[in-house]
Formats: structure tokens, sequence, C-alpha cells
């Protein structure tokens, strides 16, 4: 085998996550690696549990990153939250309500399912008859932004629910945070999770988590240990807890922390408000171009995401091919449908510095020319051309 250093090709992610991570954060993670307890690093995590209070609108002192991807947030609110024979419910209406119920049934716990169909949101009546007929259950959990289907479900109305049957509110929020509202105070979010490679545009492997004061409670007094040391938050919490007193849990992914410090510092400054209207804006520059084009998105308009667009694939037209030809000839990454989906849509992400004209552009262009080419039945040229007239 002859070897050499890797060089990536210059791609736009326009799927599910990674999104396009932007210069300024490619630079900080090339920055000289320090000692993990050096009181220089020490300050970077100080301001980055800052920012992510910031991004997750709350004040919970246990805002922290884990040092592992999405599904490890997942794992770490789960692990920590549920002790053997405790109840949870779990809405599920796409893959990740999925992993939701196997993390539930691997703690030794049992889940309640409220099931939806793909492509459709959490149905919060549903949701209230299982709390009612399971006055014992523990948590509800549930996704905000269902990446496989591109569908919201409704936060606030779901977290009030959980709270009226005391029970605490998990929630999926890997693909949400930085890409539409996400209040965890105000809307009574007990246990959240997200990653970074998604709508915060910084490189995959870390998953910043946040508790409430409730949450905590339980975490502190479980009766039984929390069966992973390495998300136990009970010995985490002495690494990313208060002041100088910080002792040796694990070595913190040193680089990869000062590519997420600087991915929310661009959230910070440009202000969660406008980064949901960004979304919003060239979500719509989306629509407008593929809609010209004569495609559809396969999910109904009131619980569409902005950033993650499942698109219907024209009738005769296949799949890989399209996104064959897109990668090869365009260096543009699509992504494909999951599960049930998989073959008869693509999904669009426009996450984080995904979302921006050069990208929608890109897009609908790209797709008029492969898609005419393929002798699909869409109407050439219309497409670029409500995508110029959304921009002017
Ligand atoms: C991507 C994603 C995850 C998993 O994150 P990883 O970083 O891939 O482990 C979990 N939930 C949702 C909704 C996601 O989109």
């Amino acid at each position: 085998m002859t070897v050499s250093s890797f060089i990536p090709p210059k791609r736009t992610l326009m799927g599910p996550g990674p999104s396009d991570v932007p210069e300024r954060v490619l630079q900080a993670l090339s920055r000289p690696t320090i000692g993990h307890l050096d009181p220089e690093f020490i300050r970077l995590m100080d301001e980055t549990k800052f920012l992510l209070q910031q991004a997750f609108h709350t004040k919970n002192q246990l805002t922290i990153p884990v040092s592992a991807p999405g599904s490890a947030g997942m794992e770490t609110c789960f692990a920590n939250l549920l002790e053997p024979g405790d109840k949870a419910i779990v809405c599920q209406n796409g893959v990740f309500g999925m992993r939701m119920r196997e993390n539930v049934e691997r703690m030794g716990a049992n889940a309640i399912m409220v099931e939806d169909e793909w492509g459709t949101a959490v149905d919060v009546e549903k949701v209230e008859q299982a709390l009612k007929a399971n006055p014992d259950a523990k948590l509800l959990a549930f996704v905000h932004a269902e990446t496989s289907t591109g569908v919201e479900s409704d936060v606030k109305a779901l977290c009030a629910l959980a709270h009226q049957y005391d029970c605490l509110s998990l929630v999926d929020a890997v693909t949400s945070v930085g890409g539409i509202a996400l209040k965890v105070d105000e809307w009574g979010v007990d246990a959240v999770y997200t990653g970074t490679q998604k709508c915060l545009s910084s490189t995959p492997g870390i998953s910043p988590v946040s508790f409430s004061d409730a949450a905590v409670e339980v975490i502190k007094n479980r009766h039984t240990k929390v069966q992973s040391w390495f998300l136990d938050l009970n010995l985490v919490m002495g690494y990313w807890g208060e002041g100088a007193k910080r002792a040796y849990h694990h070595t913190a992914p040193i680089n990869p922390l000062y590519g997420l410090h600087e991915a929310l510092l661009s959230l910070h400054e440009e202000g969660n408000e406008n980064a949901w209207q960004r979304h919003r804006h060239h979500h719509n520059g989306l629509k407008a171009g593929l809609e010209a084009m004569g495609l559809e998105f396969a999910v109904q308009e009131s619980i569409r995401l902005p950033q993650l667009n499942a698109v219907s694939i024209p009738d005769g037209i296949d799949d890989a091919q399209v996104r064959g030809r897109l990668l090869n000839d365009y260096s543009l990454e699509l992504g494909a449908g999951l599960g049930k989906f998989a073959g008869n849509l693509w999904r669009i992400g426009l996450m984080g510095a995904s979302a921006c004209e050069e990208n929608v552009s890109l897009c609908v262009t790209a797709l008029d020319e492969v898609l005419s080419d393929m002798g699909a039945a869409i109407e050439k040229g219309a497409g670029p051309a409500a995508v110029l007239k959304h921009y002017a």
C-alpha cells in the first residue's frame, strides 16, 4: 500500500450533517495544542460554557460539551436520568426516536412508545394520553428536529405537558440548535443535547448537553451508579465544574474544543434570532427554486424544518445516480432518504454556514442541469430563475 498525507476534496455539504465548516473554525482547530488543565485552557472551557448557555437560551450551570458525538449526548441524558426499572415515554416519528428507545431499554428501563407516522410531528394529544395512562413515568423524551424526515415537533407544548404530569422532559436538539428557535429555560426543557456538526457548523465529535436544576437533583440522588463510567455526570462535573479545583477525568478533545468555541463565538456575534432568520430566508430561496422547477416537499409546510428539506424524487429518477453526479460534477453532497424514505426523497441540508445564497444557487442550478439531462419532467431553467428573483 502506498500512503501519503490525506488531502480531502473541497465539497459543498448540503446533507443531514456535517455542514460546511467555515475557515475561521478550521483555523481555530489548527492552533497549538496545550494541556487540558492549563489555566488558559480552563479559561476556554469557561467561555465555552457561557457560549453554550447562550446558544441553548439557558442559565443551567450543568451545561457542558460531552467529548463524543451527538449520539453520546443522547446516551449521557438517558444513562444519567434513568435507573433500572424506571419508565420513560419515548416519542418516535423517525430514526432518532428509535435510537432513544434503544437507549432506554439498554439502561434496563421501560420504554412506553408514542409512535407517529414518518413525516409527521409528534402528536401532543397522544403524548397526553400516554402521560395519563402512565402516572409513574419519570421522563418524556422526544426529538425537536427529526433529521430523518425534516419535521419539527412542538417543544413548548410537549415540555408543558411533561411538567403538568410531573415528568422530566428530554429533548434531542441535535439538528435544531442554531437553526430554529429553542429556549431551554423558557420552555421548561430539563435535559437537552445537541451536536456540533449540524447548525453550529463545527466539526463532528462533540455533543453539548444541558440539565435543569430538577434534572441535576435526579442525577445527584440516584440509587444506582450510572452504568457508564465515561458518561457519569457525577464524575464529569468534577472536571467541567466550577473554578480552579478541576480534576482529571479524561483528556478533553482540546483542538476540537477550539473549533467549537470559535463556532459558538460566530453564532454569538450573529445572534440566535438572526441565525434562525437566516436559515428561514435561505430555506425560502431553496423552496422557491425547487418548486419552480416542479419538485415537491415531502413534509407539510407548517412542520417543515428550514434546515433540513425533505424533497420527493421525481418519478423514474434514480436517487443514487443523481447524488453521484452532483458529487462528481459539482462537488455537492445531498443526503439520501433514511429507512422508509430511502430512494423516495433527498434530504437537503441548509445547516449553519451551509445556509447561504451560494449554496442555494449551486444546489438548484446543479439539480436543474442534472435532472433535465436525465429526462426528468422538470421546468428547465425555472428553478435558477426563481432563486435569482428571491435574492434580487
Ligand atoms: C445527527 C443526529 C444525531 C446523532 O448525532 P451524531 O453526532 O451523528 O452521533 C442525533 N439526533 C439527531 C436528531 C440528529 O440529527
